[in-house]
């Protein structure tokens, strides 16, 4: 059988299958495959596939895949991904009516793996791991966003540790995606017009598993020179970019779907940012001969939507100039005013002071909504109740429904091995399956449960000193001291988002003399990694990174303080996986639900956080750590962030460093591990995008 004769092209194909189908990145051992065919582009390239197939000759992978084992690696993983892509999971009721009419998901930004970095933080995480689900339910899915050629940013520091942008153009090439094209081999173009301009969109086309994802551009020749960088950064510009950048994810998404001949049964925002798309299917229904009340409906009946800031500040408003600057082609092409155009975009539709908000438009146009947590739901209802006359705060038509992760994009290879050892090489379906986990979590040995912490720990601690390493050496800084920063054994804090004031990075060392005490203890040692960036235009957020990076190199905290630079989803895997600890200290309850914590958990990480978002509806008493109480705060800022300084110390002090370090007769934490379990029976089931999929069909996508 196993012969070195093999039809190379054959197998060939095989390899840019996998490669092709972004399936890979929630599984591991095809990620591995990709790394062993080429460790230094793998490295290099961000962990990209098509990077690696793209550096490696023929002969090259030719001579590689002579070795037979190799081959057969390739094989297995071929036939899983055939199977997979073929397979019905456990059946979800209603799928059916989706088949012809699939659901059309838009959002502004969609993060999948960090090779395709079109996507800032949690709302794109999100996204990704949404798509992820919906192809493992076998959900018949179309994303829609934008191909940021540009990304977000590359996050470097300067020597002040000030946070620096850079800006990278991707190619194409060297990314799982295709121009979509028709039978003649033509892109596929649709045009918006924005402003006085006709301009032209074309798309790229990504698969995940079984969906099926857009990225729109306008960098083509034909477009006049400033509207060919509109797609190039996520969230980059100012508001004038921002409503360009909406207009062409709404309209020119929305027109793309029907070039394509999509007929969706359902129009999913995701955010306020793609609610223009209401917009180009109301002037759908007019081209029908409907009048606007009739349209109307005709719209809602297709449209859901989901909210998730949880400040009035934070929705997309934009002046009545901007709109008919933007706009006024568009307008006029439904034959209504400018006046009555503002009218879909107001709270009260004859305050002519008010702007145009996108979250308004959404929720006049969908036929149901919801916010992202249970407490969001509530702030949200609370928000928007001027949009419903007569209604209290409560009969306001906002529900929610808890985000959760992808739990195969954020589990360890190490952790997922562990759990198919103790539970068999199906694990992985049974993974929203709470009465499954707890039978696998009861089997568990606790040394298996403390083996599997020290390796992920010890392979996180390598990971951060090899970045810091590399860091050093670009400031042309020796880099020996890095070998003697961080402790593999010692319990370990990951702080890790984006680097919005709310969620108070600097918390920990609100008192400096009591953090120093806590995590300069040799016998009972702390260290916390922190990582993320700030918006580009977030000064303020910016000077937070600065103070952390500034107390790593404190005398009080250098060893036992970093700050990670870049943070993306690749960075966020290994942090996931490796931290003992999960802190999260948002102001309640700007958190809106946060996930990141939900993708520790996996690994046997325990989460500490504000009871705030998706944690207040988690927690037990016996999973986690809870920071402040569940209280609205009827507080000042400043005195609301000393009481929850003051609870976070007593939660370290007292609860969290005394279980870690309380071992048993044969050198075992056995109290944090019986947390450990805990958490990850009561969570993992539960705090999973399989789980909050299934809701969206269930609760908003099949129409009741
Ligand atoms: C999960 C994730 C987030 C979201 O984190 P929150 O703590 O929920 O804000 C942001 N960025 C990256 C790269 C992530 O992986």
């Amino acid at each position: 059988m196993a012969s070195s004769v093999f039809h190379f092209a054959k197998e060939r194909k095989k390899v840019y299958e996998l490669a092709h189908n972004l399936r890979w990145s929630f599984d591991c051992p095809t990620q591995q495959f990709f790394a062993k065919l080429s460790p230094r582009v793998w490295d290099r390239s961000n962990h990209n596939p098509i990077a690696v197939l793209n550096e490696i000759s023929e002969d090259e992978l030719r001579s590689r895949l002579m070795n037979t084992e190799l081959r057969a690696e390739l094989n297995r993983l071929y036939q899983s991904q055939v199977d997979y892509l073929r397979r019905v999971r456990q059946p979800v009721g209603g799928l059916k009516h989706f088949e012809k009419h699939p659901v059309a998901y838009f959002s502004a930004e969609i993060g999948i793996h960090e090779s395709l970095p079109i996507y800032s933080g949690g709302l794109g995480i999100l996204s990704g791991d949404h798509t992820k689900s919906a192809s493992d339910l076998g959900l018949n899915f179309v994303g829609v966003t934008l191909f940021y050629r540009q990304g977000y940013f590359i996050q470097r520091l300067n020597s002040d540790g000030w946070q620096l942008e850079e800006y990278l153009q991707q190619d194409h090439a060297n990314l799982p995606v295709s121009l979509v094209v028709d039978e003649g081999g033509k892109p596929v173009k649709v045009q918006v017009q924005l402003g006085s301009s006709l301009v032209s969109v074309a798309a790229y086309k990504a698969v995940v598993g079984r969906s099926i994802l857009y990225l729109l551009e306008t960098n083509l020749p034909e477009n006049e020179e400033h509207y060919r960088g509109l797609t190039s950064r996520v969230y980059g510009g100012d508001s004038t970019t921002r409503i360009l950048q909406e207009i062409v994810l709404g309209i020119g998404g929305a027109k793309f779907l029907r070039e394509l001949e999509y007929d969706p049964a359902v129009y999913h925002m995701n955010e306020g940012h793609s609610a223009f798309l209401t917009l180009e299917l109301l002037h759908e229904e007019f081209l029908k001969g409907k009048n606007l009340s009739k349209a109307m409906n005709a719209v809602r009946k297709k449209c859901v939507f989901t909210t998730h800031t949880p400040v009035a500040a934070g929705h997309d408003r934009f002046t009545q100039d901007l709109i008919n600057f933007s706009l006024s082609g568009f307008i006029s092409s439904l034959g209504i005013s400018l006046e009555e155009f503002m009218k879909f975009g107001r709270e009260n539709p004859d305050d002519k002071a008010e702007h145009f908000c996108m979250t308004v438009l959404a929720l006049k146009m969908s036929r149901a909504a919801n916010a992202v947590s249970q407490l969001n739901g509530k702030v949200s209802r609370e928000m928007w109740t001027g949009l419903y006359p007569g209604k209290k705060a409560e009969q306001v038509p906002i529900g929610h429904i808890t985000n959760g992760i992808h739990s195969l994009t954020w589990q360890s290879m190490e952790a997922r091995a562990l759990l198919e050892k103790v539970g068999g090489p199906k694990w992985h379906d049974k993974l929203a399956k709470p009465a499954e986990w707890k039978k696998v979590i009861d089997k568990m040995s606790p040394e298996e449960v403390w083996a599997l912490r020290y390796a992920l720990r010890r392979r996180l601690i390598e990971f951060v000193r090899e970045r810091m390493r590399r860091q050093q050496i670009r400031f042309g800084n020796s880099s020996d001291w890095v070998e003697k920063t961080l402790s593999a054994d010692a319990l370990t804090i990951g702080f890790s988002r984006r680097f919005a004031t709310y969620k108070r990075a600097p918390l920990v060392f609100t008192d400096a003399v009591r953090a120093s005490r806590l995590l300069g203890d040799t016998k009972r040692p702390v260290q916390i990694i922190f990582s993320g960036k700030a918006h580009p235009r977030d000064d303020a957020g910016k000077a937070f990174i600065q103070q952390v990076v500034r107390l790593s190199r404190d005398p009080r905290f250098v060893g036992h303080v970093v700050f990670l630079e870049d943070y993306d989803m690749g960075v966020a895997r290994q942090l996931v996986a490796g931290c003992d600890v999960w802190l999260n200290n948002p102001r309640r309850p700007l958190e809106a639900s946060g996930t990141s914590g939900e993708k520790i958990i996996l690994n046997g990480g325990l989460n500490c956080s504000v009871m705030d978002g998706w944690w207040r509806e988690a927690f037990n008493g016996k999973n986690g750590f809870a920071i402040g109480d569940d209280k609205d705060s009827k507080l000042p800022v400043d005195e609301q962030d000393m009481l929850d300084a003051e609870s976070l110390y007593e939660v370290l002090e007292k609860h969290l460093v005394p279980t870690f370090y309380d071992r048993d007769a044969s050198g075992l934490p056995s109290k944090w591990i019986k947390m450990i379990k805990e958490s990850m029976k009561t969570i993992a089931p539960v705090y999973n995008t399989d789980r909050m999929v299934r809701d969206y069909i269930n609760k908003y996508y099949l129409e009741k």
